[in-house]
């Protein structure tokens, strides 16, 4: 089992959270994992900054694969994973934020585990809590929220995606915080969907490019939310947070002619 392998070794692949960007929010693990790798394959999220745990021997791919621009396809990577691993390599798979949140990390250990290739997973703080706690607003806050739930804004081919209305009925009845990843492309059917269960004026703000030096964050109500991601170019990366621990963010936002982004 998992429990009795190593962190690294030749011939095993660690998969390692790199966090949502700021390198100091690396685990001590994943220092120990990236100096120890003889090849890192590394996701476009990851900040290079990151990269200088690495040793000066080691072979580093960029593997990046964002939504519409130019990729390296799934299969690729996995296939690179295996054949490194197969010949003898310390193989570090560097992925952003959390690799079990939306970071197909969950797919690459089926694979590699379906090849026989040993495998272990270093945690990262994920996107969805940076992003607020770089603004000192928890996720969870008794007086506001009773829970989070971390949802994708995209979904896979084929899938009919998430039922916005559905969770936002949920949301109100349950008190919970939505953290949604990869939402800026889908965020007219976000917000259609969540005003049939939630009103017009839930606190909701955009969080983009979280924990780096190009940090930016807006705050508005539900219904604004579309027309608040134009009005202040944010884009991708960005987490949107909807619910009322968010309320003092969307206080902050001023009327039409008078917008503040932070
Ligand atoms: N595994 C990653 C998420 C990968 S999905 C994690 O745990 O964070 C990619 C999405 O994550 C982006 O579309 C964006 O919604 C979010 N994201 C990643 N890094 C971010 C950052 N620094 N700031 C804001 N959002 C970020």
């Amino acid at each position: 089992m998992n429990s009795t392998l190593p962190l690294t070794a030749p011939g095993q692949v660690t998969l390692v959270g790199a966090g949502p960007g700021d390198p100091e929010l690396l685990t001590l693990k994943a220092v120990r994992a990236i100096g120890a790798a003889t090849v890192l394959l590394v996701d476009d999220l990851v900040n290079d900054a990151v990269l200088e745990h690495a040793s000066p021997r080691a072979r580093i791919v960029h593997v990046g694969k964002r939504g519409g621009c130019k990729s390296t396809p799934q299969s690729f990577i996995e296939k690179l994973m295996i054949q490194a691993a197969q010949e003898g390599e310390v193989v570090v798979r560097l992925k952003g934020g959390d690799p079990f949140i939306f970071g197909r990390g969950g797919e690459e250990v089926e694979h590699l585990q379906a090849a026989g290739i040993p495998v272990t997973v270093v945690n990262g703080i994920t996107a969805g809590l940076a992003a607020l706690s770089s603004l000192n607003v928890p996720l969870t806050h008794r007086e506001h929220a009773h829970g989070v739930v971390f949802v994708t804004g995209h979904a896979k081919p084929g899938d009919s995606g998430t039922d916005w209305a559905a969770l936002a009925h949920c949301a109100r009845e349950a008190r919970l915080t939505l953290v949604i990843y990869m939402g800026v492309s889908s965020a007219a059917a976000i917000q259609a969907g969540l005003l049939q269960g939630l009103p017009a004026a839930t606190p909701t703000a955009i969080v983009q490019r979280a924990s780096l030096p190009q940090q930016r964050h807006a705050g508005c109500t539900l219904d604004q939310l579309v027309e608040t991601l134009q009005a202040e170019r944010l884009g991708s990366p960005s987490i949107l947070v909807v619910g009322d621990v968010v309320s003092g963010l969307a206080q902050l936002r001023q009327p039409a002619g008078a917008r503040q982004v932070a």
